[in-house]
């Protein structure tokens, strides 16, 4: 039997892959090689041109474009990718997340 559930829509895409890419961002090294860096950003552009949400993909391009994917170490990754989060909450007009807790909230956990 397979359960009855709907395609994902974009804000489900949206959440699924905000927990891929901070994930990503909480498990990177501390001190990446040069090839985990090439990786990272390598994957960050892919990603945004593969991205199933056409405006979404886009717009995290020119993001991109414009700030470098910081990916020196997982502290640097785990701010930028969390500022780059951010600048889609402001878009959608969403309250915006105090990155100095993205650690808490992607990797130990509150409490
Ligand atoms: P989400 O924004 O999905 O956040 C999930 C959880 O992440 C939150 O509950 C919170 O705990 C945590 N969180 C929130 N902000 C941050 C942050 N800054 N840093 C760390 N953690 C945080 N939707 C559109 O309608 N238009 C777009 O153009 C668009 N562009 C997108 C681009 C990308 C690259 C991605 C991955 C998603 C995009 N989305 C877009 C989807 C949108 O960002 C949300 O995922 C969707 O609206 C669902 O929002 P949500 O309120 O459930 O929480």
């Amino acid at each position: 039997h397979y359960r009855q559930v709907e395609p994902a829509d974009v804000e489900e895409l949206g959440r699924s892959s905000w927990t891929l890419l901070h994930t990503a961002a909480a498990k990177y090294p501390r001190q990446p090689s040069d090839a985990q860096k090439q990786e990272m950003r390598q994957f960050l552009s892919i990603f945004s041109h593969i991205y199933p949400c056409n405006w979404c993909a886009k717009d995290f391009e020119q993001y991109i474009r414009d700030r470098a994917p910081r990916v020196d170490s997982r502290d640097e990754l785990g701010q930028w990718m969390c500022e780059a989060h951010n600048d889609v909450n402001q878009k959608l007009g969403k309250e915006l997340f105090d990155c100095n807790f993205w650690k808490k909230r992607w990797l130990d956990g509150w409490e």
